[in-house]
């Protein structure tokens, strides 16, 4: 084995990604090194990229948290996996298992935690370090590109349905379909729930009606409020992906009364919420964090079902600045996923 891997690096905020030589990891106690074969393009990785956030990372950075790849190095005291394993990374790289969050089986919470391809390496590179209690196994009949966007699109969406509360027969507006949105329709399906998807791009609402979008609704063209209200009554639920503030201001007003928004999407920014209309209605507003392990092993396993798949776009890792312009122009159907092995 050579010493040195390939891999994306962010030097300053702002600048195209660079594609290097590092060295590659070697395990500590209680870690593995994973060979990644694939990972997918989060427009979390656009946000850190760009600097959108007051939260900045320290650079030099290799991005990436939608990992899969295969297990090659145990550090000691690692038991539970075994080299060859086919394993996913996620945005939780660690954490601290003491706090009142993690005590509470809510360890996306914890404050402790620390983020791949945050505030550690992440995955666009050819290998990668990780917690052993924290990357997940891949059910077998899931390959390495339709794997990799679960890891964290898969479990925000399928997490951010179970905050919703949204029962069988009800109504989900789903506002962004993109790669977290995409999923979103499908597991919402999958729990028998209704779905109205927006976004401002035919070709991503021509795609939530193949995967089953009942109601389809271009929020460039037409008012989301009014015709939500008009051909549903009202949404029991609402899950804003998209990455622009202005996506989120229309939202309040397509819940029916008692419903509830979830806040998925990261633009810095806020919107106003009526106080009237949302004490009179009872409306509940909640922000909604990736997941827990727990979740993304269910997330996975609607996958393994058959029940959900998402859709990729596959890009060679020295193409991935050209995958994040066609990311912030919304040109991707589905995730874009880098090939990395
Ligand atoms: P994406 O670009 O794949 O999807 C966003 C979609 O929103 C696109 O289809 C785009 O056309 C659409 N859109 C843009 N403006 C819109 C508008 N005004 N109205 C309706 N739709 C609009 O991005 P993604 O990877 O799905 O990520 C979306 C956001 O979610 C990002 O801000 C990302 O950081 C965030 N995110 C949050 C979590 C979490 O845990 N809460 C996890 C992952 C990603
Ligand atoms: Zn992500
Ligand atoms: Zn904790």
């Amino acid at each position: 084995m050579t010493h040195t891997m390939r891999a994306a690096v962010l030097h300053s905020f702002g600048e195209p990604l660079m594609l290097e030589e590092r060295p590659i990891p070697e395990p500590g106690p209680g870690q593995v090194v994973v060979r990644i074969v694939a990972s997918g393009i989060c427009y979390t990785d656009l946000h850190i990229a760009r600097g959108d956030w007051p939260g900045k990372p320290p650079l030099p950075l290799i991005l990436g948290h939608e990992g899969t790849g295969e297990v090659i190095e145990l550090g000691s005291g690692v038991t539970h996996l075994k080299k060859g394993e086919r394993v996913g990374i996620p945005w939780l790289y660690t954490s601290c298992g003491q706090c009142d969050y993690c005590l509470e089986g809510r360890e996306n919470l914890c404050p402790h935690q620390q983020n791949t391809g945050f505030s550690v390496p992440g995955t666009y590179a050819e290998y990668v370090l990780a917690e052993a209690a924290y990357v997940v196994h891949l059910p077998n009949n899931l390959d390495y590109y339709e794997a990799a966007p679960l890891l964290c699109a898969g479990v925000t969406s399928y997490t951010a349905l179970k905050e919703a509360e949204v029962h069988a027969g009800q109504w989900v507006a789903v506002v962004g379909i993109g790669g977290l949105g995409h999923l979103a329709i499908q597991y919402a399906h999958a729990m028998g729930v209704h779905v109205a998807a927006l976004d401002i791009s035919e070709e991503k609402l021509l795609l939530a009606h193949e995967l089953g979008a009942e109601v389809t609704i271009n929020t460039h063209y037409q008012n989301p409020v009014a015709r939500i209200q008009h051909l549903i009554s009202g949404a029991h639920a609402v899950i804003v992906t998209a990455a622009t503030a202005d996506a989120f201001t229309k939202t309040i007003g397509m819940l029916r009364r008692g419903g509830t928004c979830v806040l998925l999407g990261l633009p810095p920014g806020d919107f106003a919420i009526p106080i009237i209309d949302a004490v009179l209605h009872h409306i509940t507003v909640r922000g909604s964090l990736v997941g827990t392990r727990k979740d993304l092993r269910e997330a996975l396993h609607f996958a393994a079902e058959g029940k959900v798949k998402a859709m990729t776009d596959i890009y060679p890792l020295e193409d991935v600045n050209y995958a994040f312009t066609q990311l912030a122009q919304g040109h991707i159907h589905g995730r874009a996923v880098l090939r990395i092995a």
